[in-house]
């Protein structure tokens, strides 16, 4: 009897967040990403159903440290899981900061530091193929998402799945958006769809949108508070905001944007990055592209008081561009941005990135202006925002016209739509018309591949 390869889903079926699948035959388990589901307002989720069956699993590989992919990862080894999490080097950097980021935030609700210390990471190039236990092989590509993602081609005993992890298609100062594997048609594609079929502007006419709107600001001296993500968004603004910005023009960093530009720096290296980031440094004659005289990190080594700091720029009317944590505004230091700059009409609070359902973004988003600010420190403050609300719709993931490519030319007979809400998911597979119809992934069901 065939050894039949089936895929599980654990979470990230039918919902965005917690990604968690396992391909397992009848000798071998392997599980596809781990992680948790970040709520607003409430305590995150864990996939579902994976703690009875950790130590089955034989390997883990990771296509990316956002916590949705990497956040439950420790909680296998405390539930009995002892192999190894292959994934890239730039991702265990990340994964570690958000890691511990994590504990700080929700304590040690679904594992320990100890079981994070328990973390056996090995680091792989892209396009370096590598074994992971007898008869299955690991292929990496450039993800185009986020530093070090990884799109994920396995060789199982012959049978080649491709899971694509988040993937974008826009090229971005960083990437070049995500590459197509050279291989032979692909059996199984098992595929984000976040965006749905949502077309998704070009990266281009996005930046040019928010240079012009930083521009304005400047002129009437005026901030541009923007929330951004620290891994990502923010190293992709910066690198917008220094090619044109007027050096004099203060770009104040705050929050773990900083420990996220050091690492994003260091992988500054062609394996991980497009070559356009090396003509970038080379036009402005820089080494370190978020080392700039006027990039100021407000953090206790560069300002006395970050607290005292963050308020004292309120009292100035010179204009500035401030990047902060958090993306969505749940917590960090940009409520007290928020707090100091929001109730100025002539500011401008850029939304850069997605706001998920229930956060304080996606309120403001839909219009709500009389908010509370740094709740979450027990310090709550009403404020009445009326800086101007611009959206900018960069995307970390791909749009349908990326999906229908990677498709179009990998020809798999299977694919499977993970990653994605339900209603979105069911119009991607309407659209995705190769002659095969899409599988939907659905909590704790066998798929056989
Ligand atoms: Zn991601």
């Amino acid at each position: 009897m065939k050894n039949q390869l089936t895929l599980e889903a654990f979470g990230a079926a039918g919902e965005v967040g917690r990604s968690c699948f396992v391909l397992k035959d009848k000798d071998r388990s392997i599980a596809l990403d781990c992680g948790i589901m970040l709520r607003p307002k409430h305590p995150s989720l864990a996939p579902k159903g994976v703690d009875p069956i950790a130590h089955t699993i034989d390997a883990v590989v990771l296509s990316h440290a956002h916590i949705d992919h990497s956040g439950y990862i420790p909680a296998l080894y405390h539930n009995g899981f002892e192999g190894e999490i292959h994934t890239t080097p730039p991702t265990i950097d990340i994964t570690y900061v958000l890691w511990e980021d994590h504990l700080k935030i929700e304590g040690e609700r679904h594992w320990t530091a100890e079981d994070m210390e328990n973390a056996l990471f090995v680091g792989h190039l892209y396009k370096k193929k590598f074994k992971i236990v007898d008869g299955v092989y690991v292929t990496f590509y450039q993800a185009g998402h986020i530093l070090g993602a990884a799109q994920t081609l396995i060789d199982w005993d012959g049978q080649l799945i491709l899971y694509t992890g988040d993937i974008n298609d826009k090229v971005t100062p960083l990437f070049d958006g995500f590459e197509i594997p050279d291989k032979e048609p692909i059996d199984v594609v098992i595929t984000e769809a976040t965006n749905g079929v949502r077309p998704i502007p070009p990266r281009e006419k996005v930046s040019k949108d928010f240079k012009n709107a930083v521009k304005g600001a400047v002129k009437r001296k005026a901030k541009v508070i923007t929330p951004s993500f620290a891994i990502g968004r923010s190293q992709e603004l910066e690198i917008v905001l220094g090619d044109f910005l007027d050096e004099k023009v203060p770009v104040y960093i705050d929050g773990m944007i900083r420990k996220m530009n050091a690492i994003t720096n260091y992988y500054i290296r062609p394996e991980w990055v497009s070559s356009r980031v090396f003509r970038y440094l080379r036009k402005h004659g820089l080494s370190n592209p978020f080392d700039r005289e006027n990039f100021i990190e407000i953090s206790r080594e560069n300002v006395n008081n970050p607290f005292h700091f963050r308020r004292m720029l309120g009292k100035t009317d010179k204009p500035a561009v401030i990047l902060s944590t958090s993306g969505m505004m749940e917590g960090g230091p940009i409520h007290t941005h928020l707090e100091v700059h929001g109730e100025k009409p002539e500011n401008i609070l850029a939304i850069c990135g997605y706001q998920a359902e229930g956060t304080l973004g996606r309120e403001i988003l839909e219009g709500k202006r009389k908010i509370v600010v740094n709740e979450f420190i027990g310090k709550p403050t009403k404020i009445n925002l009326q800086a101007n609300v611009e959206t900018f719709r960069f995307s970390g993931h791909t749009d349908i016209n990326g999906i229908k490519k990677l498709i179009g030319e990998t020809k798999p007979k299977k694919i499977v739509i993970v990653h994605s809400e339900h209603e979105e998911a069911l119009k991607v597979a309407q659209v995705l018309t190769n002659g095969v119809t899409p599988v939907l992934a659905e909590q704790k069901q066998l798929i056989p591949l």
